[in-house]
């Protein structure tokens, strides 16, 4: 499997190879890191000033898997915010960093790498799990940190892993 790492806007170099260590781990996948690309304005909205993810995600190349990160605030259609989206069973899956920053670094790793496995469980056709597992819905970081990085046997075997 290939994973597509799109940066969108800045982030720090640290943070994206954890990702992608913590991503190949997982997958057992080859990652290629894309040249970075602006946020797209028409996705922003001044009122909530926070992006869309629903459209930042459609503006990604629907390439399996794709996989954006953004450190702005992202929300989704009936959401105050949302740490991450992605098309069940598609190509595409976005991740804010914005609201799972630690002043621990390696706090903010583990976090970004869970919801990156999440939403790339989404794609990958999994939907929420209420078994100690990554596809456990999060509302919260606590609730990023208190569940695991891994997949539970039964998600495991619906991925064919
Ligand atoms: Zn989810
Ligand atoms: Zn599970």
């Amino acid at each position: 499997m290939r994973i597509f790492i799109q940066m969108i806007g800045d982030l720090e170099e640290d943070l994206i190879f954890a990702l992608e260590e913590g991503l190949s781990e997982s997958f057992n996948a080859r990652i290629s890191i894309l040249a970075p690309i602006p946020p797209d304005i028409s996705c922003f909205n001044p009122l909530r000033n926070q992006f869309n993810s629903t459209c930042l995600l459609r503006k990604l190349k629907p390439v399996r898997v794709t996989l954006g990160i953004i450190d702005r605030d992202i929300y989704a259609d009936k959401m105050n915010f949302v740490f991450g989206e992605a098309e069940l069973n598609g190509c595409r899956a976005i991740v804010s960093i914005y609201r799972l920053r630690s002043i621990n670094s390696r706090v903010t790793e583990e976090r970004l790498i869970k919801e990156a496995v999440h939403e790339i469980g989404h794609v990958l056709g999994l939907k929420h799990c209420r078994n100690h597992c990554v596809m456990r819905f999060s509302n919260s970081v606590r609730e990023v940190d208190m569940k695991p990085v891994e997949f539970c046997a039964e998600c495991k075997k619906l991925l064919g892993f």
